[in-house]
């Protein structure tokens, strides 16, 4: 009884829209609204892509371009990111393997984000296998992105990714260091790669304790012999920093923002040769 509700006509906005969004997005997966664009993973040393991040988008008829940032966590609710984090994998492994074949001996390789809701699914390790066969990407060249706070279940999460692994896919932990058990889970999960969130990137130059951080997690990488990919580089300086820390992989405005496919088949076919 001594509870208060303020209902600001903003929430209710936000409600309204949440329920536009949840409604349109099934429909919008099977009448093409979707596209997947591409961000370059960069070997900062060799100054040439390696990789390329999946990252979808939406626009909707009649509100226009709606972020990931926003649909996402809608279509994680409603379950429907099952079916859409399937096909931005598909469509993602089908273009990486494209660009393969167009550079022979490219060492490219897709980087695919999978939502906490698609982690539980029963059926994963058998999806991405078959997501695998039917585009014909080798299993080592694709890396999953989880994020820290995916991994609600550890009971299943863990043998899945265990199990993907054995076939050669890698795993990513996304936005590193911004969950709050970061460190327990890296002594527990089956891991390749540490992406450094572009938080503490965008610190790099302007506070000492944001080049610590960076520092810290560069060492804590190498000595359990993982990957470090910084996120969000914007600046040469940021660039020099993070490669002068010994990190060695990067991406950002300052290579490329994410594009379609075909804007970056010319930059694609310069990828190293593996
Ligand atoms: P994320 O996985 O951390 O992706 C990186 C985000 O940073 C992307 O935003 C990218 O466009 C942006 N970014 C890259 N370089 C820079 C930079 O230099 N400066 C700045 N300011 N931003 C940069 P985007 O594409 O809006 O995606 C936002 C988030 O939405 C992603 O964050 C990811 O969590 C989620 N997301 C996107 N696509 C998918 C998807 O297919 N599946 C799932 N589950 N999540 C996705
Ligand atoms: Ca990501
Ligand atoms: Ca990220
Ligand atoms: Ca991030």
């Amino acid at each position: 009884k001594h509870l208060w509700k303020l209902y600001e006509p903003s929430m209710v906005d936000r409600r309204a829209r949440d329920g536009v969004l949840a409604d349109a997005l099934e429909d919008a997966l099977h009448a093409g609204e979707l596209q997947v664009l591409y961000q370059p993973l960069v070997d900062l040393a060799a100054g040439r892509p390696v990789g390329a991040e999946a990252l979808v988008r939406w626009r909707h008829r009649q509100l226009g371009p709606v972020s990931p940032v926003e649909f996402i966590p809608v279509a994680e609710r409603t379950g429907v990111i099952t079916a859409l984090g399937l096909w931005v994998l598909e469509e993602a492994c089908r273009q990486v393997r494209a660009w393969q074949l167009r550079s022979p001996g490219s060492g490219i390789y897709a980087s695919v984000n999978i939502s906490p809701r698609q982690l539980q699914e029963p059926t994963l390790v058998a999806d991405v296998l078959a997501v695998l066969a039917r585009t014909g990407l080798a299993a080592t060249d694709l890396v999953l992105e989880i994020t820290e706070s995916a991994i609600v279940d550890e009971h299943a999460a863990v043998p899945a990714l265990a199990l993907l692994r054995t076939h050669g896919v890698r795993i990513a932990v996304d936005d590193f260091g911004t969950g709050y058990s970061s460190l327990q889970y890296l002594t527990r999960l089956p891991v390749d790669v540490l992406k450094i969130d572009r938080s503490f990137v965008s610190q790099l130059d302007s506070t000492p304790a944001g080049a610590a951080v960076v520092e810290a997690v560069i060492r804590l990488s190498q000595v359990l012999g993982l990957r470090t990919v910084a996120e969000g580089i914007e600046t040469p300086a940021q660039a020099a920093e993070l490669q002068l820390l010994g990190c060695t992989h990067g991406q950002g405005y300052l290579f490329a923002r994410p594009m379609p496919a075909g804007d970056l088949d010319a930059l694609m076919s310069t990828a190293a040769v593996r």
